[in-house]
């Protein structure tokens, strides 16, 4: 019985039931939207001095630089090599199966224009000026360099000042893991009313409009997830990708119905660490890192978003515009923030690489809202396989 009602199945019984009430009772979602907001407001609380923590821990914790060159080395090789399978994906299925001729054309791109995304601003946006302007902020990948630096810089202290800073800082990491925990036992509420928002806000016909897209960015995300990660999990993690699943839904849930790889970053490190097993240093450091940098679903969605524009729009593309693509799409996720519709804005990075037209992301605005729900949890299924391949390699 009491395994009946984990937060687990409850979270999926919160998702059924927010599917139902945002469809047939749009007012009553509306009105509970605050718990929704309330539960994603904590988690990202928690997140952002978490992820300075969690980086600062793994890193301070480890017995030498080399450790970390190898951790790392290993973390970023995953990152990349998957992120490209997933864009490869996305491109072959539409080689394959093509978008038809469905069409509807929104406007109200000009707030994702405004924010065009270039490769000279990533650089930019990865150095801190004033860390705690990145706090506030929220600039996830200037405060993991700066955690990063300050670790590195701690391991090169005397033995007992570093002791006190590392002790300090892993007591404080605790002290987040036992809020998240609490913060988790609401999942199921706050689902709940995040999916009846956006049904309701979005209604589930707009689906219909853009059917054949959406039906190949889930096609794609489908075959990555199942077959390219299940396999990778498999072969090199030496793990059954299906029982691996079952352990870590929760995040996956939560990422769901969140459609923020950072603020579901506090669950994704309980069930690493707690219900898969992995060692507290992998995962405080490459889940925290993953969550930023590495978006297989985010990359593989902004493949199939270009080219389907480019559809609509009658362009043809070359093989070499299809290898652009595979490149800008590929960095272009690295830089999105774990935030929702973050993929959105990099995407113009991808449309400005090949010529789109930036308006083009108007088309597909509409049912964007859902994709992120889906490749937000591609992402974290990606960094959680991750996780546990870099667990077997590291002693
Ligand atoms: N929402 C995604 C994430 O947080 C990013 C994106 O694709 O928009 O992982």
């Amino acid at each position: 019985m009491k395994r009946l009602f984990s937060i687990e199945n409850l979270t999926v019984i919160g998702i059924v039931l927010g599917v139902l009430v945002g469809y047939y009772l749009p007012e009553f979602a509306y009105g509970i939207k605050f718990l929704g907001d309330a539960f994603l407001d904590i988690l990202k609380a928690i997140a952002i001095p978490l992820i300075f923590v969690s980086v600062f821990v793994s890193i301070a914790s480890l017995s030498s630089i080399s450790d970390l060159k190898d951790m790392g080395g290993k973390a970023i090789a995953y990152y990349f090599l998957t992120t490209a399978l997933a864009v490869f994906t996305g491109i072959v299925v539409v080689n394959l199966i093509g978008f038809g001729d469905s069409v509807s054309v929104q406007k109200n791109s000009e707030e994702v224009i405004k924010h065009t995304f270039t490769i000279k601003s990533f650089i930019e946006s990865l150095i801190p000026d004033n860390i705690f302007k990145s706090f506030v902020e929220g600039k996830v990948l200037q405060i993991i360099i700066f955690s990063i630096l300050l670790a590195v810089a701690t391991l090169y202290l005397e033995r007992r000042k570093k002791e006190i800073v590392s002790g300090f800082m892993d007591g404080l990491n605790d002290a987040f893991i036992k809020l998240a925990k609490w913060v988790i036992t609401l999942t199921p509420l706050g689902v709940f009313s995040l999916v009846a928002y956006v049904v309701a806000d979005k209604g589930l016909g707009t689906i219909i409009s853009l059917w054949h897209y959406v039906v190949v960015v889930v096609i794609g995300l489908f075959i990555h997830a199942v077959f390219n990660l299940g396999i990778i999990a498999y072969v090199f993690g030496k793990v059954n990708p299906f029982k691996y699943f079952l352990k870590v839904r929760e995040a996956l849930l939560v990422a769901f119905s969140t459609s923020s790889s950072s603020a579901t970053l506090p669950v994704s490190l309980e069930v690493a660490t707690e219900k898969a097993g992995i060692k507290k240093k992998v995962a405080g450091f490459v889940l925290p890192l993953g969550a930023t940098i590495n978006m297989d679903g985010t990359a593989l969605y902004e493949s199939v978003a270009a080219m389907f524009v480019a559809h609509v729009y009658g362009i043809e593309l070359s093989l070499a515009e299809q290898v652009i693509i595979f490149l800008t799409a590929t960095l272009a996720a690295v830089g999105a923030a774990g935030i929702p519709s973050a993929g959105l804005v990099t995407m113009t990075l991808v449309f400005t690489a090949v010529g789109l037209p930036l308006e083009g992301i108007a088309v597909i605005l509409a049912v964007d809202r859902f994709l992120d729900m889906i490749r937000t949890s591609i992402n974290v299924w990606g960094d959680l396989i991750g996780a546990k391949i870099i667990d077997r390699f590291v002693k």
